[in-house]
């Protein structure tokens, strides 16, 4: 009986399984828009390849999967340079001297930050997740000459997604930096991953921090020792959240 009443209102309304497809096929500009034609939230950025906005409160940002690394692991040390004055800018670009990663980097991070405490050994992050403003104002900020350090904002880097890391080593009794053929954010050939020169001491610590980043998901970016991207990146969207917002 059931079966039958279900028909004859199936029947009386015209809809069979393929009326919402006829319908939309009958006017289909009205119904074709994607989120790809509409304009981007911010007119300066026509061509980033975001396809959904980008996410502004508190329940967006949980879901974009931006882990701390501390709330992880609270042995990691931190020393967030855009957070203080000691960076390649001069000033504060940061209010809290945070760090941050999609879940899955944050989780290789943390396995090999416990790694190598068998070398008595742990990773510094200077950086992880970074605001698209924070990119726009390094673009601005760098000369021609030092851009290929710093990613164009139109583009986003892989640090706009949660899905880079800018690191290096520390000492887990002393815990001072291990040293490393040049400084962070020194933006000369020093810094490159192929860099012949520096002590053997700073060599070899660079090699331990490239091969235990690359054996767990990270690929070092070659002009800088210190910047590692994840390779499985589970976002694609350039992120603009400050991390006050992230709880
Ligand atoms: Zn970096």
């Amino acid at each position: 009986m059931r079966t039958i009443i279900f028909l004859l209102l199936l029947i009386s309304t015209g809809c069979f399984s393929g009326c919402e497809k006829s319908a939309t096929g009958a006017k289909p500009e009205l119904v074709t828009t994607s989120p790809i034609d509409t304009p981007p939230v911010n007119a300066n950025l026509p061509t980033v390849p975001t396809l959904t906005p980008t996410p502004k409160t508190k329940e967006t940002v949980k879901k974009d999967g931006l882990v701390e690394l501390v709330k992880l692991d609270d042995t990691i040390k931190l020393d967030v340079r855009y957070a203080t004055k000691n960076n390649f800018v001069g000033r504060e670009i940061y209010k809290e001297a945070r760090a941050f990663l999609q879940s899955p980097a944050a989780e290789a991070a943390v396995r090999i930050h416990q790694n190598l405490k068998k070398q008595n050994l742990g990773l510094v992050i200077f950086d992880g997740y970074r605001p698209l403003a924070a990119t726009k104002l390094f673009w601005e900020v760098t000369p021609a000459s030092k851009k290929k350090f710093v990613a164009n904002p139109k583009n986003g880097s892989r640090h706009n997604r949660g899905c880079a890391v800018d690191l290096g080593l520390f000492d887990l009794e002393t815990k001072e930096n291990l040293e490393m053929p040049s400084g962070y954010d020194d933006f000369t050939e020093r810094a490159a991953i192929d860099y012949a020169s520096g002590t053997e001491q700073q060599r070899k610590n660079r090699a331990i921090l490239r091969q235990a980043m690359e054996a767990d998901g990270f690929k070092v970016y070659s002009a800088e020792w210190w910047h590692y991207d994840f390779q499985a990146c589970p976002e694609s969207r350039i992120l603009d959240v400050q991390f006050s917002e992230i709880k």
